[in-house]
């Protein structure tokens, strides 16, 4: 495991409130271990920042014994059997040990154990498997460190089955695979989330939107995000078309620092329409839903602009919609034909997008035009919005020579 770090691995326990937290756990009778991620990524040499634990304590337990202890335990998920505790101030979630009894595709029926090859094997990827002991051990019921040694997402069994019970582990496939994986994806799980992928279908779409988003901004989302347009599952995922190449070009830009629903809207957003039925498809926010509203009318503004965006059409797009829209929109089109942008306009936008210049703000507020003698209503939304247009047009200036012209002849306007 020479590609696997040891050391990192070791230095988990030697965290002070963990370690305290893994103390108290572990008696004669009750075993606690760290599990899942925080053993994945402690082994990457990656940046462990949940630690999950596993337990063979029943809930109750859980929290009588990290109350005696002075820890808080808030009950997170009891009846998953999933405990918050709190030592020194940092969250670990405490997990009773479970074995799956029943599964549907997207809801499984659990029972407590006390088996922690079980607890493992229901899980979904060897990676994802790994248990820490107090003593430094690591177990392996699945052959998982092979698989993280190679950089290799594999599901733990059939491939078939474990889609079957629950269809999110496409998602998490593509996803971990994206995160996490060196080569190809592994040829049994792609093939079988393909043949299940209707599946998708029956899933809640936060459970999607959660997984789809992460995915987005994974390491290697824009060679995963290919392997999902080749196998076709892009449209059962968006529910429309996706622009590979701009979302290639969007993510081989911004990778210092990703942001999920830029991404998404480099892949999925051609028209405004596609905003809508994402917002409902991804049940994304309204906030998010605003993004791509934006993105998608810059994107028809800048494709039909008749001239080359030179820095006075930049300026004027910034001062009237969102910066990092406008970013991702040049981004993701850079290479087709149109639009078409100056240097002196790319180098503008750099300015907008660092903060090394302030967007320009339009300066006239309702209250001007009140102390100018309008009186109020809705007369003086309508003259603010001409003036917009105006400043606008006109450089999207900010001095005050300027502002005091523009409401001159505001006033005398009306
Ligand atoms: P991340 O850093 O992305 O949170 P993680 O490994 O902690 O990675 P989670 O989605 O938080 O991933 O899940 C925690 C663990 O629970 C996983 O490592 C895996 O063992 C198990 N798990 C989560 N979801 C499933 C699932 N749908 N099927 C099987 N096991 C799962
Ligand atoms: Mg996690």
């Amino acid at each position: 495991m020479e590609t696997l770090d040891r050391q990192a691995l070791l230095s988990l326990l030697k965290r002070p409130p963990l370690r305290r937290l893994l103390e108290v756990f572990n008696d004669g009778t009750e075993e606690t271990r760290i599990v899942g991620g925080a053993v994945r990524n402690a082994l990457l040499g990656r940046p462990v920042t949940e630690v999950d634990c596993a337990t063979t304590m029943l809930p109750e337990a859980i929290v009588e014994r990290a109350k005696d202890a002075g820890f808080k335990a808030v009950p997170t998920g009891i009846e998953h059997g999933t405990i918050t505790v709190i030592v020194a101030g940092e969250p670990y979630e405490i997990t009773t040990l479970r074995e799956d009894v029943e599964t549907d595709g997207r809801h499984a029926v659990v029972h407590f154990g006390r088996d922690f090859v079980l607890d493992a094997r229901r899980r979904d990827f060897t990676i994802n498997a790994l248990s820490l002991g107090l003593d430094g051990r690591l177990h392996d019921y699945t052959d998982g460190v092979s698989d993280l040694a190679a950089r290799r997402v594999r599901f733990i069994g059939d491939p078939h089955t474990r889609i079957r019970e629950d269809y999110l582990r496409i998602m998490r496939f593509f996803r971990f695979h994206a995160e996490y994986a060196q080569a190809d994806p592994d040829p049994e799980g792609l093939a079988a989330a393909g043949a299940e992928r209707q599946g998708l279908d029956i899933l809640s779409k936060e459970r999607i939107r959660h997984e789809l988003l992460k995915l987005l901004v994974a390491r290697r989302a824009q060679d995963t995000i290919g392997v999902l347009a080749e196998h076709g599952f892009l449209p059962w995922l968006l529910g429309g078309a996706a622009e590979f190449g701009r979302f290639s070009r969007v993510a081989a830009s911004d990778a210092a620092n990703p942001v999920p629903v830029w991404r998404l809207a480099a892949l999925a957003v051609m028209v405004e329409e596609d905003s809508d039925r994402l917002r409902e498809r991804l049940r994304l926010s309204n906030d998010e839903h605003r993004k791509l509203v934006a993105y998608a009318r810059l994107l028809s503004l800048v494709k039909t602009w008749a001239l080359p965006l030179d820095a006075a059409s930049i300026r004027r797009l910034a001062a009237d919609h969102d910066v990092a829209a406008l970013d991702t929109v040049l981004t993701a089109t850079a290479g087709e034909p149109f639009p078409i942008v100056h240097p002196g306009g790319r180098e503008a936008l750099e300015r907008y997008r660092t903060g090394a210049e302030p967007v320009p703000v339009f300066p006239l507020r309702g209250g001007d035009l009140v102390d100018g003698g309008i009186p109020k209503g809705p007369r003086i939304g309508e003259l603010l919005a001409q003036a917009r247009q105006a400043w606008l047009a006109e450089g999207c200036r900010t001095d005050e020579v300027y502002a005091k012209d523009l409401l001159r002849r505001v006033l005398e306007q009306a």
